[in-house]
């Protein structure tokens, strides 16, 4: 089988299931959207996927997702696509970030937050951005500090500086089912708080939840985005994240 054959066959079962968790939930798969995990795979992977109709794509690391993105764009310079950062950004990074993201979707501090706002105020007096950024908010469904994300305690207040803020577009909120949870109470906890968020900011439409493993019960909680590597791409080596 060639790559792009592989890839074809993944995506096509990638497809039935989406289908099939939407229908046991009584949603239309087209309020599902898919967004193609594709950190440590090369740019031809996302160009074949782009061939196959994907137009979203996410990455982890900003020094892999810049290049990529890049080279993308010359593999198929007619190919729309829309790059969303999905990993943890250090502060230091936001300068870099905002010019390859189209969404950061990793948004967990205050502080960060105000890092993204400068840099795309920056970015917009420079002339190399003409739109707010659309972001999401990372909740963390358990609060603990060393896997990243806001707590889910402290979102409405996250929520309403990053609205504030001007430079950035509240999209809503994206989580990682903790591993020590059953992932149907984690989305069920975390559907509760993105409900909350969306009551003061009725931008805050995105629930982006749900991974190769567990996305029918994401599915099943209101996820309106799946971010999805191993199950499209295949195994990515044990080392990276
Ligand atoms: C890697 C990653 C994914 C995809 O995980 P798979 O289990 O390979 O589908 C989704 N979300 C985030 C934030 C990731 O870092």
């Amino acid at each position: 089988m060639s790559r792009v054959e592989e890839l074809a066959a993944a995506l096509a079962g990638l497809r039935e299931r989406i289908a099939a968790a939407c229908a046991a939930a009584g949603r239309s798969p087209d309020e599902v959207s898919l967004l193609a995990v594709t950190k440590t795979f090369p740019a031809s992977d996302v160009a074949l996927l782009s061939d196959l109709g994907l137009t979203e794509f996410a990455e982890n690391r900003d020094q892999e997702a810049g290049p990529k993105a890049a080279e993308f764009a010359r593999l198929r310079p007619d190919a729309a696509a829309t790059w969303h950062m999905v990993g943890h950004l250090q502060r230091n990074k936001a300068r870099s970030v905002v010019r390859w993201a189209d969404s950061v979707d990793s948004v967990d501090s205050p502080r960060l937050a105000a890092a993204l706002a400068k840099a795309v105020a920056a970015a917009r007096a420079g002339g190399a951005r003409v739109d707010p950024l659309p972001v999401l908010l990372q909740a963390s469904v358990d609060g603990d500090p060393a896997r990243g994300g806001c707590p889910l305690p402290a979102l409405s207040e996250l929520a309403d500086f990053v609205a504030g803020s001007g430079e950035l577009v509240l999209r809503g909120v994206m989580a990682v089912a903790p591993r020590e949870m059953p992932p149907a109470s984690a989305f069920a906890a975390l559907l509760t708080a993105v409900t909350r968020v969306r009551d003061d900011h009725p931008t805050a439409v995105e629930l982006s939840a749900g991974m190769s493993g567990d996305l029918e019960d994401a599915i099943a909680h209101g996820s309106t985005c799946v971010r999805v590597g191993t199950a499209l791409l295949g195994g990515r080596p044990l080392a990276l994240p």
